[in-house]
């Protein structure tokens, strides 16, 4: 199926109202969104737009995220993208409020994000269903073209990204860590991205400037009248008797913010940073518009490009299923970038992948 295209818009904060910025952006239903300013005037379509009124739990049912989590339990890599400017509302959208939330102090359930809920639904799922499931979760960034553990404990290492015939492009040495429970996951979870946030005091807002990929491995396997004694869920985990084993995938990515390089400062680390950012960004968007082209009209994806494209070449290219969120913001001050993000989700929304 064509990756789904989703949009939201979040309201506009209170220093954009107070400071009287107008709305730039209006649903007009249907998936379709106007953007009106002096001299702009456009219409862009989507699979389904949420404003300024739409609820967390909005977004997760009307996004097709559900769907989503049964496929990674059916066996296929699925991964879920949010992208727009810094400050658009990518991180609210896939895990609520950050900034208020610690692990004695969790969110309200109302505002907790896409991955909470996807967690929540995994897990009653896989109580649910009769076949043993074992659930592990890796948490990575790229930053300045470099892979980093957010899982590993101690300063962040990089790891080297590989490729192999039979498992495509990989991180190798990447903490795969067991859960079984919710809190345990949204704990490695708050650790992970603390541990991206400590790095930004740093480094100077590090968190708007690196990728972040959680995945959750979902390993299933109908349940044996004899386990093989002694074999845990260890590596691979398939090649053991008779046993039908699948292996899906579900995969948030919280992209870094896409402004240009002379919005952000042009000065020694932070022209790198944004070079970087936008190096990945564009070979994200180059791989999408080249898989947007007919079949037999394709040419080489450049997927080597960039680490990001590498880490995503499975899930965009010919198995996987994606759900793009693009996030932006009302106000006609961001109207640029606002414009830049919804021809970035345009051009995705014709790409095709055969899971
Ligand atoms: P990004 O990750 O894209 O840089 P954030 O998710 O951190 O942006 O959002 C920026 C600010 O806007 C945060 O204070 C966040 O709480 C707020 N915000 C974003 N989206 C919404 C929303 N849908 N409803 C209410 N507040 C939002
Ligand atoms: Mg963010």
């Amino acid at each position: 199926p064509r990756p789904r295209p989703t949009l939201r818009v979040r309201p506009l904060t209170c220093t954009e109202s107070r400071r009287g910025d107008q709305q730039v952006v209006h649903s007009l239903g249907d998936g379709a969104v106007h953007v009106s300013a002096a001299r702009h005037d456009a219409t862009f379509g989507f699979s389904a737009v949420f404003d300024a009124g739409a609820s967390q739990e909005a977004v997760f049912e009307g996004s097709g995220m559900r769907q989503l989590v049964e496929l990674a339990m059916d066996g296929f890599s699925c991964t879920v993208f949010a992208f727009g400017q810094t400050g658009s509302g990518k991180t609210y959208t896939l895990m609520g409020p950050l900034g208020q939330q610690s692990d004695t102090q969790p969110a309200s359930p109302a505002l907790l994000g896409l991955m909470q809920r996807s967690f929540t639904c995994l897990l009653e799922q896989s109580r649910s269903r009769a076949s043993d499931l074992a659930l592990s979760a890796s948490y990575l960034e790229i930053y300045n073209e470099q892979v980093r553990d957010l899982l590993s404990p101690g300063p962040p290492c990089t790891l080297p990204l590989r490729w192999s015939k039979s498992r495509g492009f990989y991180v190798e040495n990447q903490l795969s860590v067991e859960f079984e429970s919710l809190e345990a996951i949204v704990s490695l979870l708050l650790q992970g991205s603390q541990r991206r946030r400590t790095s930004a005091h740093a480094l100077n807002r590090h968190s708007s400037r690196s990728h972040a990929l959680l995945t959750i491995h979902v390993r299933s396997r109908a349940v044996s009248a004899h386990p093989a004694p002694g074999q845990g869920w260890g590596a691979q985990g398939s090649a053991r008797g008779a046993c039908p084993s699948k292996q899906g995938t579900l995969c948030f990515v919280d992209l870094a913010g896409s402004e240009r390089v002379k919005d952000t400062g042009s000065s020694g680390e932070l022209s790198v940073e944004a070079n970087s950012i936008n190096r990945s960004l564009l070979a994200l968007g180059h791989c999408i518009s080249l898989l947007a082209k007919p079949r037999g009209k394709r040419t080489h994806i450049p997927y080597r490009d960039s680490k990001l494209t590498r880490l995503l070449a499975r899930s965009l290219g010919g198995s996987g299923i994606t759900l793009m969120v693009a996030c932006i913001s009302p106000s006609s001050r961001c109207l640029s970038e606002t414009l830049s993000t919804l021809h970035y989700a345009s051009r995705a929304r014709r790409v095709t992948t055969r899971p």
